[in-house]
């Protein structure tokens, strides 16, 4: 009796140490396949937060201020884009009054030519500039300063570009961006993030781009450091006019290259909004539009941002860019809701995660075959908890794959040559029956909280033999 038990601790003790060894010889081969694996129940509540109702009570009102034209008329307080701008700036004065001042909010303003025709000039007489300005509502960072953007577009247009007195109320085009933008605004504005959060309602998207190309200016000028930026442009309709009903899934895209800043954002906007609001799948398009067609994420992504646009399934292009044709019966409000909750869980994340790593140039361990990752992480975040390495065959365009390697006691190499030449510290990884010719690698880090930071690449080295 007294040998059995012997013999069964011995076999027990090692199961535990075979177990076990994978690990310890840092042979991280079994992975497991994608999921968030932990959620943060402090996002959840966010989520929870958003508000069919809060959606169609502004909505309504966007759409009563008839004809936004970007050159439309200011001095009215019912109708025109000076109305449609100061209601928004008071809405955001609201969300900011009840986040206890927290949420800067003010005109981001500046000028632009009037275009020299008659209609114009009857409202704007000789003058050669016009004074416009975005909305802006900013959520300032608890501990550091990326700057994740979310922006609609609250200029209208009828047929032309210039008409400023035919009904235009653009309640897709773009009501549905620019409610979701408030709606953001005032949940999370009740809370605090490691990082600034920003909800810009864009003024001259309609004429070309024109707010949005002076924020991502600004932002060149300025040296901002820019998480990702999210336009929400025509996204309220379910009825395609190819007769396609779907109110179950929206389209995101990014620009090329395939592991572009831009494409990295749009992978983790599935990855972490679709656990959250699963009623909602995102379709990532790997463009930087639609064919033949723009937005407001463009002004950013040329100046080297990560930007991408979310645009409704299937479009219904007789109820855009017309007379009296984008209107709120034509909309499905309780998808704008859903867009707005993923959303919500997104622009959270990427709020409350650490900065993303940075990732050395992966090597091939010639003795076993293995790939050897390695990464430095600069974070003034204090709770990083681990490290996730993502993985996909380089035919696939999303991440096939996630081991998560915990976090790896930090070592210290050098790096640079000559005057360059320094001490760093880093992490290292070495993964079995990987082989670095085969895959792709990412590295993201996440906190004690569960919060995934934005996944990095490298970039591969070229040579001629
Ligand atoms: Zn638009």
């Amino acid at each position: 009796m007294k040998n059995l038990f012997k013999i069964r601790t011995l076999f027990f003790t090692l199961i535990c140490v075979f177990a076990w060894l994978p690990l310890l010889t840092g042979d991280y081969a079994q992975g497991q396949y994608l999921h968030l694996q932990k959620k943060n129940p402090t996002i959840e509540e966010m989520v929870s937060k958003i508000s069919l109702d809060e959606v169609v009570r502004m909505h309504d009102i966007f759409v009563s201020f008839v004809n936004m034209n970007t050159f439309s008329d200011t001095v009215s307080n019912t109708r025109g884009v000076g109305a449609c701008r100061r209601w928004i700036y008071s809405e955001f004065e609201k969300f900011s009054k009840a986040s206890g001042g927290r949420l800067q909010v003010y005109y981001d303003n500046f000028e632009v030519n009037i275009p020299d025709r008659e209609n114009l000039q009857e409202l704007w007489g000789d003058s050669e500039k016009l004074r416009i300005a975005n909305v802006v509502a900013l959520l300032p960072g608890k501990t550091d300063n990326i700057r994740f953007i979310i922006n609609g577009h609250y200029d209208t247009r009828a047929s032309s570009g210039y008409d400023i007195t035919s009904p235009a109320p653009g309640a897709n085009d773009d009501g549905s961006g620019t409610v979701i933008t408030m709606e953001l605004a005032r949940v999370l504005s009740q809370y605090e993030f490691d990082h600034t959060l920003m909800f810009v309602a864009n003024i001259g998207e309609e004429q070309g781009l024109y707010g949005a190309t002076h924020m991502a200016q600004n932002a060149v000028d300025e040296g901002w450091e820019i998480g990702g930026v999210i336009a929400d442009d025509i996204i309220g309709n379910i009825i395609g006019g190819n007769g396609i009903i779907n109110d179950s899934a929206a389209r995101v895209f990014s620009q090329d290259p395939v592991d572009s800043k831009s494409r990295h954002w749009a992978r983790y906007c599935k990855f972490i909004g679709e656990p959250y609001a699963p009623e909602l799948k995102l379709n990532l398009v790997f463009r930087l539009d639609r064919y033949g067609r723009g937005g407001d994420q463009r002004a950013f992504v040329q100046r080297g941002f990560p930007g991408i646009r979310f645009t409704e399934l299937n479009e219904y292009f007789a109820h855009q860019h017309g007379v009296n044709v984008d209107l709120v019966e034509f909309m499905s409000r309780e998808y704008v809701t859903k867009v707005a909750r993923i959303q919500a869980a997104i622009m959270a994340s990427a709020g409350l995660a650490p900065r993303p790593v940075t990732m050395m140039n992966p090597s091939r361990d010639r003795s076993d075959y293995s790939t050897r990752l390695r990464w430095t992480h600069q974070t003034v975040e204090t709770d990083v908890a681990g490290y996730r390495i993502f993985i996909r065959k380089t035919d696939s365009g999303y991440w096939q794959e996630i081991i998560d390697v915990g976090m790896p006691e930090k070592q210290t190499t050098t790096t640079g040559r000559g005057e360059d030449r320094r001490e760093v510290e880093m992490y290292q990884v070495n993964l079995m029956h990987r082989s670095i010719d085969d895959y792709i690698f990412g590295i993201a880090a996440y906190d004690n909280q569960g919060n995934i930071g934005i996944v990095s690449t490298y970039e591969q080295p070229e040579r001629n033999q």
